[in-house]
């Protein structure tokens, strides 16, 4: 499980005020996905909410499927978000829960509803209920199926629940208020017909519950004791409490509300998101650019960090956007101290040191964090021929370029001080080789004479060296609130993925698949889970060195 230190917030004000009075003497909450898409970071801040209480009061929490919508779900998002629960750091208690488990026992409270007067059959048309249904300003009007005896409205749903009708033909609704100021109040529907197979119970019904009648069953008969959603559902809570004030259940959960996260230059919505995948925006709900948790963790993510980030935006009923910053410099702290360092060369020039002896090589010895000793050490071959990146060298350059110019000296990280002597073009004008000298003398020290070498470049021995694929990542959306346009894809950035070919050195031939290593001077980068093979190494970056945000905006 994980342990993180709980930061207080108004939720936990309640649930503390609630065990201290009595009201409660344990705590158990829930997280109720719908299976309709993969899980992403804003679903994150309310795992880390309900499984953070569950954990810290020594409570309990469930995972529920909230699976009333056979249409859009599918077991494979059943599965995907089990395992990145798990991944996140949590266990559910038990097995995963299904609403779908409640069919029979949602079936039988809505009888009991009948029963008592308090729903009926209509036979209305969706429009015609739209139509009655009033507006914002103007009270509804009472449907003419409102009245019907109870004995017929018996009939009607027991015929519904035999399939008698055709979809969008029959209804149940909760018989409460068409004058209510809350518009859910307005008689709402409760279980429609959909002739449709389901994930969990197959063909069995042709009926299903409507989300607001099956959640606070749901919770009730889980014995939920705070039912913890985002604020959209904060005028349903009146509905909320009206079934569970008005069946025979015992238990009746608190519904409290918290705003979603928001993220800037991502879409969060699961329909906006399987848009993009459907559309081959992207390589699938994985793909390392999406704010998926399966993304994120392709991308190099940490639960750690994710769960950091869900610490550090906490909790409260405030609408806002969260800067991608954020979430960045949660991994970025986290990465410093822990990712071991390692040299790649993203867009490489060959550079020959011709006095070097051909056919020798050394092992030299680099540290794999810069500050912490304890993360040891690798050796990594040097040999006359290496590669250096291509921005990292000018024929000519002023005093703040601390990289190698030409007849100027720069160290190579982890070796020796060389020179650059001259270089080779091709018919373009490009430089093919960089020819060098090198101090034997400056391996671990500074020149002996006194000579002030200020530069350090990252390299890679070239007959050791592995070819890699490099997938250098920008943002996703060109606005900081895509969602707000009317055509969200026209503001996806085309430049979002970049791809280069390049060189790791020869220990990164085994790195371990979503860890991610500080590639020097460069980025934090990980093998990508799926693609990168010993014979193709790929690597996705994580997060750039420092924060880009600001300045590009
Ligand atoms: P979406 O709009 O992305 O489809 P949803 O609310 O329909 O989201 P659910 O699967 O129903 O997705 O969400 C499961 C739980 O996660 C709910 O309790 C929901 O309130 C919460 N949740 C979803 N999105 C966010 C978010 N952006 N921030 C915080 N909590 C969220
Ligand atoms: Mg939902």
């Amino acid at each position: 499980m994980a342990a993180d230190a709980p930061r207080s917030n108004f939720i936990r004000h309640i649930i503390d005020k609630d065990l201290a009075s009595g009201k409660h003497s344990s705590v158990h909450t829930r997280f109720p996905p719908e299976p309709n898409g993969f899980l992403h970071i804003g679903h994150a801040k309310s795992i880390v909410l309900n499984f953070g209480i569950a954990e810290d009061y020594q409570g309990t929490c469930n995972l529920r499927f909230d699976d009333t919508n056979p249409l859009k779900e599918k077991v494979d998002y059943v599965n995907s978000i089990q395992e990145d629960v798990r991944w996140l750091g949590y266990q559910w208690q038990g097995e995963p829960r299904y609403s779908s488990n409640y069919f029979d026992q949602l079936h039988a409270y809505a009888v009991e509803l009948i029963e008592k007067g308090l729903a009926y059959v209509d036979f209305s048309s969706q429009d015609e209920m739209r139509e009655m249904r009033g507006t914002l300003k103007e009270p509804g009007t009472n449907s003419p199926y409102r009245d019907t005896p109870v004995a017929e409205n018996l009939q009607h749903f027991a015929d519904m629940t035999a399939g008698k009708f055709e979809e969008g033909k029959a209804a149940l609704r909760a018989k409460i208020d068409m004058s209510s100021p809350f518009m859910c109040m307005r008689d709402p529907v409760i279980y429609r017909v959909r002739f449709a197979h389901h994930h969990q119970t197959g063909d069995k019904w042709c009926v299903y519950p409507m989300y607001d009648f099956t959640h606070c069953i749901s919770d009730a008969l889980e014995g939920i004791t705070h039912s913890l959603c985002t604020l959209e559902f904060q005028d349903n809570r009146r509905l909320y409490d009206w079934v569970l004030d008005n069946i025979s259940i015992d238990c009746h959960p608190q519904q409290i509300e918290f705003s979603r996260l928001n993220l800037q230059y991502t879409v969060m919505s699961k329909r906006k998101l399987n848009e993009l995948v459907e559309e081959g925006k992207v390589s699938g709900w994985n793909d390392p650019r999406m704010p998926t948790i399966a993304g994120m963790r392709r991308r190099g993510y940490t639960p750690s960090s994710v769960r950091e980030f869900c610490h550090r935006i906490g909790v409260t009923k405030m609408d806002n956007q969260v800067e991608m910053s954020m979430l960045e410099a949660c991994l970025r702290d986290e990465l410093n101290h822990g990712a071991p360092r390692a040299m790649a060369v993203i867009d490489p020039v060959r550079l020959v040191i011709e006095n070097y002896p051909e056919g020798e090589v050394e092992q030299l010895q680099a540290p794999n964090h810069p500050s912490d000793e304890s993360m040891g050490s690798r050796e990594v071959p040097f040999a006359r021929e290496i590669y250096i990146e291509r921005e990292d060298f000018r024929e000519s350059a002023n005093k703040k370029y601390k990289r190698l110019v030409l007849e100027k000296e720069v160290r190579l990280r982890n070796a020796y001080v060389i020179k650059a002597e001259r270089v080779e073009k091709d018919a373009e004008g490009n430089i093919t080789t960089i020819f060098c000298s090198y101090d034997p003398d400056t391996l671990g020290k500074d020149p002996a004479d006194g000579r002030k070498v200020k530069g350090v470049i990252h390299w890679v021995a070239a007959a050791h060296a592995k070819p890699a694929e490099f997938r250098l990542y920008d943002r996703l959306f060109q606005v900081p609130n895509p969602a707000a346009e009317e055509d969200f894809f026209s503001t996806l950035n085309p430049d979002s993925l970049r791809v280069q070919h390049g060189f790791v050195e020869p220990s990164m031939a085994t790195a371990e698949a979503e860890k991610p290593y500080q590639f020097e001077r460069i980025g934090y980068f990980c093998a990508d889970n799926q693609d990168s093979t010993p014979e193709h190494l790929v690597f996705n970056q994580t997060v750039g060195l420092r924060d880009t945000w600001n300045d590009e905006a």
